[in-house]
């Protein structure tokens, strides 16, 4: 990573605004910002769910769905294909794994998209399973839980652009995501895969302020795919804008905090209800790495007759990313590890995502860096919209090489070049700050090691308690991170590096 004199920066600001994903300090509660005026009263949406039907409940068994070995398309990728993945179906329909794209029945344009425009060669494990069960009819609603970067947004979009009718000018499938980010970003593979389709897709997010205009000025919703936050798709259906008859297929991604008491859980009921109500059968397809206890649970009371995947939570940590803890005396010793230790390694180590748990956390640490000389940048929840989707841009375009995030980066961030993410903070829970949130961990530290790349993750811990709260997120995943013996020795950084297969 390159010192530069004129350190670029986009200065964070300090307004006290919050949203979720990141907190000012001791923040308690996270909502969405745009979603801070709810204009009706608050519902308990659980009391009018359906009992579930529990219906023939099957255990397929996945390892005779298979795929077959073909030869590696990239022997430095460990693809994550042997990972264990467990499906319950309802019912009697019976699915077979496609070992091909073509075994799909997919359209020929969107054969086009997935090997000319995405590069992809087969489908992996999860396309495999989960496609199939997605496409075939009856449509049945699916809860599917794969590991992060295995590749659970073809599967989504896939089943969007499979099911959307050209005929038909009017919103058919919806995409509901926790941030702006992912919601351009599923949104940009959606275009990129659907090309060839014709099929026509916009994004509903929050508009930034340059370009602002008020939803009852515009026009109503043609787009045959709508994907969006949870506020902005709400307010455009409340303005009768994003009508919704037409509607068959409804996916949650991060669907485990889409669904999450403090996540978005009214906003995302009160969507699905809506369109339950006025759309004849809509498949719903609720995709996540991570589903605790509790989720699940809920999940199978709202969503009925589903189908599902799942991966028992000591399997979910990626094998190719390697995980460390480096013991640091004080906060100066955390800022040196990153600069001496780790940035003094260089251009090697691709681009690095560095999370911190506040907004102050992530303007100290973006100020010590750029005042030490190096290029960062920094992305959380109060900076302006335009400026969040200029640093994203930057960093996926690769022209930054460091970027400092809180949390609003932690789920769904594609950027297969990122193998380095560091903790600068460990997440916790926010109403328990002495409980690690063991699925945030996950989510930040699947940030690396995309698609079975290569990654490592260095956990700086400074306090009894981040070595407590440490101890308990291995206890979570039943798995041991290795220590690095010394903060201060360069031979110690290299010797991790080199495990990690980066240098
Ligand atoms: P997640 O399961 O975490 O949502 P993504 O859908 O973001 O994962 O996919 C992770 C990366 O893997 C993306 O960069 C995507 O382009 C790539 N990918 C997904 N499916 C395939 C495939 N079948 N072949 C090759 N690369 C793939
Ligand atoms: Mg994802």
């Amino acid at each position: 990573m390159a010192e530069t004199n004129a350190a670029k920066s986009a200065p964070p600001p300090a307004e006290p605004k919050r949203s979720w994903g990141d907190q000012v300090e001791d923040a308690a509660s996270s909502s969405e910002a745009e979603l801070k005026a709810p204009a009706e009263p608050k519902r308990s949406w659980g009391d009018e769910v359906e009992e579930a039907a529990s219906s023939s409940e099957a255990e397929l068994n996945v390892d005779a769905l298979a795929i077959s070995e073909d030869k590696k398309v990239n022997k430095f990728l460990d693809e994550p294909e042997d990972s264990n993945i467990k499906a319950v179906t309802t019912g009697d329909t019976p699915y077979t794994s496609a070992s091909t794209f073509e075994d799909l029945n997919l359209t020929p344009e969107l054969l086009k998209g997935l090997y000319v425009d995405m590069k992809f060669h087969k489908p992996s494990k999860i396309q495999a399973i989960s496609l199939p069960m997605i496409l075939t009819p009856p449509y049945k609603n699916l809860v599917a839980q794969a590991h992060n970067g295995s590749g659970k947004t073809t599967c989504f979009v896939l089943g969007m652009l499979s099911r959307v009718d050209p005929n038909v000018k009017a919103p058919q499938a919806l995409c509901i995501c926790p941030t702006r980010e992912l919601a351009i970003q599923n949104l940009e593979v959606l275009q990129k895969m659907g090309k060839h389709t014709g099929i026509t897709s916009e994004c509903a997010i929050p508009m930034d302020s340059t370009n602002y205009m008020s939803i009852f000025k515009r026009p109503p919703v043609t787009a045959q795919i709508v994907i969006g936050t949870p506020g902005t798709i709400k307010k455009w259906m409340s303005a009768k804008k994003l009508g919704v008859s037409s509607v068959k297929v409804l996916v949650f991604d991060e669907a485990d905090h889409m669904l999450a008491e403090d996540g978005f859980k009214d906003d995302s009921l009160r969507i699905m209800k809506e369109i339950q109500r006025t759309s004849a059968h809509c498949q719903v397809l609720l995709f996540s790495a991570t589903f605790n206890e509790i989720v699940k649970n809920f999940v199978s009371r709202v969503v009925n007759d589903h189908n599902q995947l799942f991966v028992k939570k000591e399997e979910l940590s990626l094998e190719s990313v390697k995980q460390y803890k480096v013991n640091c005396p004080d906060e100066l010793s955390k800022v040196m590890v990153i600069k001496d230790r780790i940035f003094e390694l260089g251009e090697n180590l691709g681009q690095t995502i560095i999370f911190v748990r506040t907004r102050n956390s992530a303007s100290m640490l973006h100020k010590s860096l750029v005042d030490l000389g190096y290029e960062v940048t920094t992305i959380q929840g109060a900076l302006k919209q335009e400026d969040r989707d200029k640093i994203v841009k930057e960093f996926k375009d690769g022209l930054t090489q460091v970027l400092i995030s809180t949390d609003l980066l932690a789920r769904g961030f594609d950027q297969q070049q990122v193998n380095l993410v560091i903790n600068y903070d460990l997440p916790v829970k926010h109403e328990n700050h002495s409980e690690p949130d063991c699925e945030v961990y996950l989510h930040r530290i699947g940030r690396a090691g995309r698609f079975g790349r290569k990654g490592a993750v260095f956990n700086l811990l400074m306090s009894e308690k981040d070595q407590m709260l440490m101890e308990k997120i291995e206890r979570h995943f039943n798995s041991q991170i290795t220590q690095v013996a010394s903060w201060n020795s360069a031979e110690d950084f290299k010797g991790a590096l080199k495990a990690a297969g980066l240098l």
